[in-house]
């Protein structure tokens, strides 16, 4: 089973890379991608955990914020992680969490909810990405709500009027970037209209001209409507299909392989890097 998208506690997700590659095998994963949020920290302790039988895609998700102001996720897998642009691009997104958290936690304390920035970065692994989950943690450690997701419902997500955006690349530069450092990159969760307004199928023809080379169907915050919308797309532009649990641990209600991609389509998309990055034990 081909699963391409998952986070450890280098970005949101509660597993360590070892622990999640151990899970991955236990589950039957034959193909793991681990994508950390807008980092490739992850990559030295995931190759040193690697296993017999289980493939290894490193790559990363890229936060991306279009010009009408759309969050968006970018999938970028089998990159070479030492070029330049891409881990600049990387820092940059990184280095504006820290003023954009604090700004969230003022805000919630002005509206009584009471909460440090202390507060967050005890709520967070070590070099881990800043994100909203772990302020979610720390409101759930003060009392203020009873977990992550209910931080979310109630106060976190996208359309809050706590929600603030940090600087991220347009979903069009994270695929140039990711393309030019010889990697393939899938448009994540697209059409996840729960999460707060999404991209519409009007986006596509100007992604296809970046470069994109996939798209993230099968994902559990698509409705089966959703997901033939987003099929058809793929069939008219040629792109690669995916699915993908977006496995976080105990940090979401995902689990591992829960969506999966099928064998023929990984092996399309994995031609179309520019070099075999998959990581084999
Ligand atoms: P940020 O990158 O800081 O904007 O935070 C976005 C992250 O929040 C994404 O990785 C999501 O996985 C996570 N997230 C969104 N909604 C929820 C939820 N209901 N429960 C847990 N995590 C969530
Ligand atoms: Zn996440
Ligand atoms: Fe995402
Ligand atoms: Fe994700």
């Amino acid at each position: 089973m081909i699963d391409l998208h998952t986070h450890t506690n280098n970005s949101d997700g509660t597993d360590t890379p070892h622990a999640l590659i151990n899970k991955a095998l236990s589950e039957g994963i034959t193909v793991l991608g681990v994508t950390d949020h807008d980092t490739t920290s992850g990559w030295q302790d995931a190759i040193a955990a690697r296993r017999a039988h289980l493939s290894l895609v490193l790559g990363a998700e890229i936060s991306c914020l279009t010009d009408d102001g759309v969050a968006v996720h970018m999938l970028g897998l089998l990159f070479d992680g030492e070029n330049s642009l891409m881990q600049t691009m990387l820092e940059e997104s990184r280095d504006s969490r820290l003023p954009r958290m604090r700004r969230m936690t003022e805000m919630l304390t002005a509206d009584g909810i009471d909460i440090s920035l202390e507060e967050v970065f005890a709520a967070m692994p070590e070099g881990a990405t800043l994100g909203r989950p772990h302020l979610a943690d720390a409101l759930v450690a003060k009392g203020h709500v009873a977990s992550r997701d209910e931080a979310f419902t109630d106060l976190l997500h996208n359309d809050s009027k706590y929600y603030v955006t940090h600087i991220a690349p347009t979903p069009e530069d994270a695929i140039k970037v990711i393309r030019e450092a010889g990697g393939v990159a899938v448009i994540a969760h697209p059409f996840a209209t729960r999460r707060g307004q999404t991209l519409s199928a009007m986006s596509f023809p100007s992604l296809i001209a970046a470069g994109l080379n996939g798209v993230e169907v099968d994902h559990r915050d698509h409705s089966s409507v959703e997901r033939d919308q987003l099929r058809g797309l793929a069939r008219d532009f040629g792109l690669v299909v995916t699915g993908a649990s977006d496995y976080h641990g105990t940090g979401k209600l995902n689990s591992i392989g829960e969506n999966h991609t099928d064998p023929a389509e990984w092996a399309r998309l994995e031609s179309m890097a520019n070099a075999r990055r998959v990581v084999t034990e």
